[in-house]
């Protein structure tokens, strides 16, 4: 059995190159005892493989091999079994990575039931990233009725997210995205109480305007010219999670200065800020209770979702690197087969 796969060609400078990919074709190992072969129907594209393809070890692990397959999580269905739990047809939520077909033990597979929801969403809204929202938000921003939450990339996976169940929590949300597009979906079919462009000449004016009673939680998806809009509306006790920051993904050193560490760390101190940093695995033992309530938001329609799907393994390299430039409109999904 062969699988079409894409690997890692080269480490980027900068913003990956077509170049820092290679597709090619592999032999699989045959099936052992206890293992499953899954053909790959859908590929999960996520900010966090531009880190994986640096030379730094990222999430505990390693950094990724010159020529290892590209990380990723995929939702697959079982063409043969040698595992008396699983039976050819089920599907399963897999971390195959960037490829058509793989072997895999099952210690890490869960099944998914295309009854109860798209199995897609197990890649966004009731996957990694709705679960990154969910911990992130409730763990460290603990959002209060009336407090105002902002979030950027607020009409992505993590990002609508937070803002819909900030809402659900009785607090004010406030999305930042770039364009008129991603603005008008986030306000009209999210529900977000106002929202805001970064693309806009004067975005600190208009967030201040969109925040009369400042920011209580800024959940932090992206860093640069967003958090310095952000920063001067923080309030008193104001909590920040963070959890990405795309805008300095592809960022070489020397990074741009002046130094303003002893401004921020001084009004972390008068101000009494909460900033942590967090992995959404940190939170793993809130998965339960996390499928259960987003589950029932989304029968309820209380959190909305959009899904951005590109058709062909082929084009996983130029989907990620639009996506590290704000061109993907929703959870970034590959359809494989
Ligand atoms: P999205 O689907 O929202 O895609 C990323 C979005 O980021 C783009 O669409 C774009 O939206 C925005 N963006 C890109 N570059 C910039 C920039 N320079 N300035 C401002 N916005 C930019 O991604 P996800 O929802 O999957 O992820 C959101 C964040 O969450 C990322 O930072 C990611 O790394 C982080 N994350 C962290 C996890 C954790 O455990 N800590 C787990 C999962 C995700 P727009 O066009 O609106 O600007």
């Amino acid at each position: 059995m062969k699988t079409r796969r894409i690997v890692l060609a080269a480490r980027p400078e900068g913003l990956p190159k077509p170049t820092d990919f290679r597709l090619e074709e592999a032999e699989l190992p045959p099936v052992g005892d206890g293992e499953v072969l899954l053909e790959i129907q859908y590929l999960s594209l996520d900010p966090y493989m531009r880190g994986r393809m640096d030379d730094v070890p990222a999430y505990e692990q390693p950094a990724n091999a010159i020529g290892s397959v590209m990380e990723g999580g995929t939702v697959a269905t079982v063409l043969q079994s040698r595992h008396p739990g699983y039976r050819a047809g089920e599907i399963v939520l897999s971390y195959s990575g960037w490829q058509s077909h793989a072997v895999e033990k099952t210690d890490e597979l869960r099944k998914l039931d295309p009854k109860a929801a798209p199995v897609t969403t197990a890649l966004g809204v009731l996957g990694m990233p709705g679960f990154t929202a969910y911990g992130g938000l409730l763990n460290i921003g603990q959002p209060k009725p009336d407090e105002t939450v902002v979030v950027a990339a607020a009409s992505g996976p993590v990002g609508s997210a937070v803002g819909q169940i900030a809402k659900i929590k009785g607090a004010r949300a406030v999305g930042i995205v770039g364009g008129a597009d991603k603005c008008r979906f986030v306000r009209e079919e999210l529900g977000f109480d106002a929202v805001v462009d970064h693309r806009s000449s004067d975005l600190a004016a208009q967030l201040k305007q969109a925040c009369p009673k400042g920011i209580d939680v800024y959940f932090e998806n992206v860093g640069g010219h967003v958090w310095d809009a952000v920063f001067p509306l923080l309030n008193l006790f104001a909590r920040v999670p963070v959890c990405g920051l795309i805008a300095h993904y592809n960022d070489l050193p020397p990074f741009p200065g002046p130094d303003r560490l002893p401004v921020v760390m001084d009004a972390v101190l008068m101000n009494r800020y909460r900033i942590q940093g967090f992995i959404q695995y940190d939170f793993a033992d809130q998965r339960p209770d996390f499928y259960r309530e987003m589950t029932q938001w989304i029968r309820e329609g209380k959190v909305k979702y959009r899904e951005d799907f590109v058709d062909g393994l082929e084009k996983a390299p130029e989907a990620l690197v639009g996506m590290l430039q704000g061109k993907n409109f929703g959870k970034l999904v590959v359809r494989i087969r």
